[in-house]
């Protein structure tokens, strides 16, 4: 997914303490702790997920958290919020047939925040430690330029429940041989699918995060987040014709998903599959067609289209076009639309946000009429609203933003074959590549990976490098059809906005658009 949106809270500026992560102070403390964090765990998995990915508050106490709010606060700002991180990422990659690259990185450190009216100040430190953070605090702090603000209210620890536990999250229960053995069979599986497979390259990634969000209203709430996937990429050669397949699959997982719900060896030969049939694909005929597009990761449309025209620093400095549109008819009157950090095993679920504020399922379009925005506090709170759980940030280095969470289309009433079956002539779109939206007028532009033409109502010929164009502003008008078949897609996702980059889940069922203009190399 492509930045589609370029905004920026008013007055907020990034200040690093340090150039540079030094990470290495921390790596070796990382056996803990008396905590019970985990009241639902058994003990013994409890202790060793904590000893693997230790919580922020090893490094940084409540009493040291409340020093550096009271800081933040001490020019008289109104709020003031303390994001503490310590990050595990992990990748293996499988290239030429054998394992190529390593990466194991730690990120950790805090980031200070601080709100009046609309002005933020930001500011950060690679480390957790005080004379860094109270600095660190002091800069946030100078955004306000009032007498101190008044006595700090007493910290409660948030009583927002996980929408799913991981027992044994994968990235902490899967060892690195275990990973790697993952990423191999990925591989020799996409290889051995045919001949003409001649390059793989398969990277199994992870992320094993732990946060701890405080704020000057008393707000106290941690969380662990975890997610890992592996991706697989195909090429196919015959002759001069070239194509190459993709595959992913994870999410939030269990350490032994890859075995139970999706092997590696699907995956990889997911990817094959794709390379292989482009093969033989022809090239599509542009013109305006009904389109058909899969379940699942096709929901990449209706985040692009339509989400991003949803979050609210947009519909705050109403550069939006759906800022004067709630209550109206805004798609078909088929379609439902949710944003929904809920969502089991997703990549863009949590406990809580960025912010703190726990995670819901926000009903955005009912029955084709607008109903609701996507908020963080800031903007939120400068209009009027509560924050809906989309103030999301990259890092401790980032302040949050309005962002998606899982985004995607209800299921309808059709089965997918009947959907198929009612189009003459049209396009079938298995699956998607990127796409982006331009915010200036709404044009998007989306890469379709996996076509094929539909005749008489049945899918016929492969057809390669097929592109999706169109309007956002009209484009949801035009579903005209919805298959009961809903599918999230928990692993693929990861969206940019203003540099900041999220793991986001998207969805739906097959949906019918009664038309879109088809973009290909036949005139
Ligand atoms: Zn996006």
């Amino acid at each position: 997914m492509m930045p589609s949106s370029s905004f920026h809270p008013p007055g907020c500026a990034h200040i690093s303490r340090r150039d540079f992560v030094r990470g290495a102070a921390l790596a070796g403390a990382g056996v803990v702790l008396s905590r019970v964090v985990y009241d639902a765990w058994e003990p013994a998995l409890a202790a060793a997920a904590e000893t693997a990915l230790p919580a922020v508050t090893t490094f940084l106490k409540q009493d040291q958290v409340a020093e550096l709010l009271k800081i933040a606060r001490g020019k008289g700002a109104k709020f003031a919020e303390v994001y503490g991180e310590y990050t595990i990422n992990t990748a293996f990659v499988v290239d030429e047939n054998e394992l190529k690259r390593v990466q194991y990185g730690i990120l950790s450190g805090v980031g200070v925040r601080v709100l009046d009216g609309g002005v933020c100040g930001y500011a950060y430190a690679d480390e957790f430690g005080m004379p860094a953070l109270r600095e660190a605090a002091k800069v946030a702090a100078a955004i306000a330029a009032k007498d101190a603000a008044g006595p700090p209210k007493s910290f409660a620890v948030s009583k927002a429940v996980a929408p799913f536990k991981l027992s044994r999250p994968a990235p902490l229960f899967s060892t690195e041989t275990e990973k790697i053995e993952l990423a191999l069979r990925a591989n020799q599986a996409a290889r051995a699918k045919d001949p003409r497979v001649k390059q793989v390259q398969v990277t199994l990634a992870d992320t094993a995060k732990a946060i701890l969000i405080a704020n000057s209203e008393g707000l106290w709430v941690e969380d662990r987040q975890f997610i890992s996937r592996i991706a697989a990429q195909a090429t196919a050669i015959d002759g001069t014709n070239r194509q190459t397949g993709a595959a992913i699959s994870g999410g939030a997982v269990e350490d032994d998903y890859f075995d139970r719900a999706e092997t590696p060896e699907k995956t990889g030969t997911r990817a094959a599959e794709a390379a292989v049939t482009l093969l033989s694909a022809v090239e599509a005929k542009a013109g305006s067609y009904p389109v058909v597009i899969g379940p699942g990761w096709g929901g990449v449309l209706v985040h692009e289209c339509f989400g991003h025209s949803l979050e609210g620093d947009g519909i705050r400095k109403k550069t939006s076009i759906r800022e004067h549109q709630f209550g109206q008819k805004v798609c078909s009157d088929i379609v439902d639309i949710y944003d929904d950090s809920t969502v089991p095993n997703s990549r863009g679920s949590f406990k809580v946000d960025d912010e703190g504020t726990p995670s819901q399922k926000s009903h955005v379009v009912e029955k084709g009429i607008l109903k609701g925005y996507l908020w963080d506090r800031l903007n939120g709170e400068l209009t009027g609203n509560q924050s809906t759980a989309n103030g999301r940030r990259t890092s401790y280095r980032d302040f949050p933003i309005p962002r998606m969470t899982n985004t995607y289309i209800a299921a309808g009433q059709s089965s997918p074959e009947d959907l198929l079956g009612s189009v003459k002539n049209g396009v079938y779109c298995k699956n998607m590549g990127g796409g982006s939206v331009n915010p200036a007028d709404g044009n998007f532009s989306f890469a379709v990976t996996e076509a094929y033409m539909i005749e008489n109502g049945r899918i016929t010929s492969p057809v390669k490098d097929v592109t999706l164009t169109g309007n956002a502003a009209d484009s949801m008008l035009k579903v005209e059809g919805l298959g009961n078949d809903l599918h999230i897609d928990q692993c693929t996702g990861t969206c940019g906005k203003d540099g900041q980059f999220k793991p986001v889940g998207v969805g739906q069922p097959t949906v019918l658009f009664s038309e879109m203009t088809v973009g290909g190399t036949r005139g």
